[in-house]
């Protein structure tokens, strides 16, 4: 991984910003920019330096892990640590300050804001910065796309153990078990979320998370997973029916793999992330269920199951060759069932390929 790299980007944007450090604590983040995948760090860059903190639990593993940074190992919580380090360092930002350290907003706790603004002398001006390292971690390197697209094989093959345990009577937490016994076996160091199994009316909740209720003898099964592995997640929908889908179970299921398939195909460099999902929409609504796709139609995925780009009505990121995303428009009637199909995708230069290798017919067991 090319962390040095991602690191000298950074500091080269700060300047762009007005900002004359950042400081970055959500973990995924400083995995993303110098390689330490433990629990406890802060990482801060100014624009000439990268400094690491972290505590002694993890001094081994971070002169193993970390690359392009000073590793600093203290006593105290890293937080701490690198705000008592910018106070003595202060001088060296190259101006006379008043110094703007950017925080990560969406991340640092009021609490933890408060220790910093507590440390800090009044010569240091705590800004919320713009998701710098979210935006880089959109479009995504060759070796992560490699390694993506090893968990998206392997998250694949959970779905045949699925198929093989999904039967009437059998729980839903038995059939997410062997899933997950069964990405462990296969290398993943976990789940990327708990495990959706959710059968009959469970089906029409989007999230309806495996639970000890018996599968019925009859409806959908909407199976929803994903895997981490090497640090990369992978996610995936498929539903499957029990027993034999009515015309009215294939008419549905079909109206859901069209619109999937719509914005799969509206997937390319260049388009906005709002017209994939109107894409998905549009024949959804064309056939009175728009109303029922109450999600948007997808996310970015990485080191973590949802980053960005959000893919819904009302964003403006356009899509750029390297980014992944998911596509997994969905319909939901209350009461009575839903159905999901959800694949990962990677932009391309003409448009995109579909990472997830499992078939969307629908399936009867
Ligand atoms: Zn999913
Ligand atoms: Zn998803």
């Amino acid at each position: 991984m090319d962390h040095i790299g991602r690191l000298q980007r950074l500091q080269q944007a700060l300047h762009r910003h007005r900002l004359d450090c950042l400081l970055v604590t959500h973990l995924p983040n400083i995995r993303y920019l110098c390689g330490f995948t433990g629990s406890a760090s802060a990482l801060l860059l100014t624009r000439t330096r990268s400094v690491f903190f972290t505590d002694g639990r993890y001094t081994a593993q971070a002169r193993a892990e970390v690359q392009g940074a000073r590793i600093v190992i203290a006593r105290k919580a890293p937080l701490v640590a690198a705000s008592e380090w910018l106070t003595a360092n202060g001088k060296n930002l190259g101006s006379k300050g008043p110094w703007r350290v950017g925080i990560e907003g969406e991340h640092l706790t009021v609490a933890g804001r408060s220790r910093l603004a507590g440390i800090l002398p009044s010569k240091f001006r705590l800004c919320e910065a713009p998701a710098l390292v979210e935006q880089a971690r959109m479009v995504k390197d060759a070796d992560e796309v490699e390694r993506i697209r090893a968990a998206v094989v392997l998250g694949a093959s959970l779905f045949d153990q699925a198929l093989r345990t999904i039967r009437p009577g059998v729980s839903e937490a038995e059939v997410a078990a062997e899933m997950e016994y069964a990405a462990r076996r296969g290398g993943a160091e976990g789940m990327s979320f708990p495990t959706i199994i959710a059968p009959q009316k469970r089906s029409a909740l989007p999230h309806g998370r495996a639970s000890e209720t018996a599968i019925p003898s009859e409806g959908f099964v909407v199976c929803d997973f994903g895997v981490i592995l090497a640090g990369y997640c992978s996610d995936m929908t498929r539903t499957v029916y029990v027993g034999r889908p009515t015309g009215e179970a294939h008419r549905l299921y079909q109206a859901v793999r069209e619109a999937q398939q719509a914005a799969v195909e509206a997937v390319m460099p260049e388009v906005s992330v709002a017209e994939v999902d109107r894409a998905a929409r549009k024949l959804l609504q064309k056939q009175g269920l728009g109303k029922y796709f109450t999600h948007s139609t997808g996310h970015g995925v990485g080191l973590e199951i949802h980053e960005a780009p959000r893919v819904a009505a009302g964003q403006v990121e356009v899509l750029q060759p390297g980014m992944v995303i998911t596509i997994e428009p969905g319909v939901y009637i209350p009461g009575k069932w839903g159905v999901r199909i959800e694949d990962m995708v990677v932009v391309t230069e003409r448009g995109c390929e579909v990472l997830t290798p499992t078939s969307k017919e629908l399936i009867a067991v």
